[in-house]
């Protein structure tokens, strides 16, 4: 068994430690202070402690949950930072620059694409990160610290955390939930929590439970077809929960909560891109009071789905706008390794005989 991570230790757990190592709880934020802020390399590094208490953390704990192998991308663009696990598994998180299209007001922000688990149970039918299955929950240490791994490695503060990597979070939302708590607490990175969004394919009492949550965190629905005649032949967790029940969901959510809801919409040329479905999910939008990003399809190697021409995803976000929706398209390229998140991963994995090859759908 490999040693903790640090970045999976909560102030408290810490105190509980500090405590039982005969030591006084002040060392708490301070040993904080050197992982979190000053994003030291080494325990060695934390020249305010006692040699005695740095060996002794150094013997307990390891510093990172992650070690970077491979940088995709460059500063002024979207950076995808590939990690290898202590179990010799692989994760991925991207780091996207100020995006106004997407982002809307918060255009001037950096947005961290964080994920939640190696590979996933849901089998979308268009998705890289579903391609392989699932394999583990990633733990807390491993959600938390890809947030400060990429703020080492780019040495730039993250503003907004986006759940939207690979995995599904509300498969894993416990694990979730305590990285959130360690991210947004003001002794790490004081993060807040309306700067988070958690993104789901759907899990409809993982939804209910989350909108009970105290803290403020945003939430997008991967909704991808507006009736389960369309949904179900692409997301296999609509026979699970179809879209009545999600938006009886929605509208819990909505009855606790006073951020607006997204609705993510992958455009798949030939599959959901009927200009009805545009109509219906206008329909449910401002039922719901919640934003509708549109997203052209980014092609995933060994599947066969493509984006419909940039005009026909103009007029299905116009049938949105002209019904009331705010509706966001992007179409800009050169930001393709957004949200295909999972790729990087399954080529690693594949090339090293982890995993068998991918296979068509
Ligand atoms: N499991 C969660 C979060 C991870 S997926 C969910 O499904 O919401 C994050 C987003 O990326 C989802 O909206 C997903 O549908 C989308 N996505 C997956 N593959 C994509 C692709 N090839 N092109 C564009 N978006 C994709
Ligand atoms: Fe899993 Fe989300 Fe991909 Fe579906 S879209 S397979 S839920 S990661």
């Amino acid at each position: 068994m490999a040693a903790p991570a640090i970045t999976g230790i909560t102030h408290e757990a810490l105190a509980a430690w500090l405590k039982e190592a005969g030591e006084p709880a002040f060392r708490g934020d301070q040993i904080l202070e050197w992982v979190w802020k000053k994003k030291v390399q080494s325990f060695d590094a934390m020249t305010n402690l006692p040699a005695a208490l740095r060996s002794r953390l150094a013997d307990s704990f390891r510093l990172s949950a992650l070690s970077h192998t491979q940088t995709q991308g460059s500063a002024d663009t979207t950076r995808k930072f590939l990690f290898r696990l202590h179990d010799g598994r692989y994760v991925e998180s991207v780091l996207i620059p100020a995006n106004p299209a997407l982002y809307g007001e918060q255009s001037d922000r950096r947005t961290l694409c964080v994920s939640s688990q190696v590979g996933c149970a849901y089998g979308c039918k268009f998705c890289a990160s579903g391609l392989a299955g699932f394999t583990r929950n990633l733990d807390p240490s491993e959600i938390a610290g890809q947030v400060l791994a990429a703020e080492q490695l780019s040495g730039e503060r993250v503003d907004n955390l986006v759940f939207m990597g690979m995995g599904e979070p509300l498969a894993n939302l416990d694990h979730l939930l305590a990285a959130v708590t360690l991210i947004t607490s003001s002794k790490t990175l004081h993060l807040g929590a309306r700067h988070l969004t958690i993104s789901t394919s759907g899990l409809v009492p993982q939804i209910r439970q989350l909108a009970e949550h105290p803290q403020q965190i945003r939430l997008a629905i991967s909704l991808h077809g507006a009736t389960d005649e369309v949904r179900q032949q692409i997301m296999p967790i609509n026979r699970k929960w179809p879209v009545a029940e999600l938006f009886a969901a929605l509208d819990f959510w909505n009855s606790r909560k006073n951020q607006k809801l997204t609705l993510e919409y992958i455009l798949i040329a030939g599959v959901n891109d009927a200009l009805e479905q545009a109509a219906i999910l206008a329909r449910h939008a401002r039922r719901l009071h919640s934003k509708v990003n549109l997203i052209p399809y980014n092609t995933v190697d060994g599947l066969d789905w493509k984006r419909p021409p940039d005009a026909h995803c103009r007029a299905f976000r116009d049938i949105l706008k002209n019904a009331g929706v705010s509706a966001t398209l992007r179409l800009e390229k050169g930001h393709d390794i957004d949200a295909a998140c999972g790729q990087l991963r399954l080529k690693q994995e594949t090339e090293e005989g982890i995993i068998a090859p991918a296979p068509g759908r």
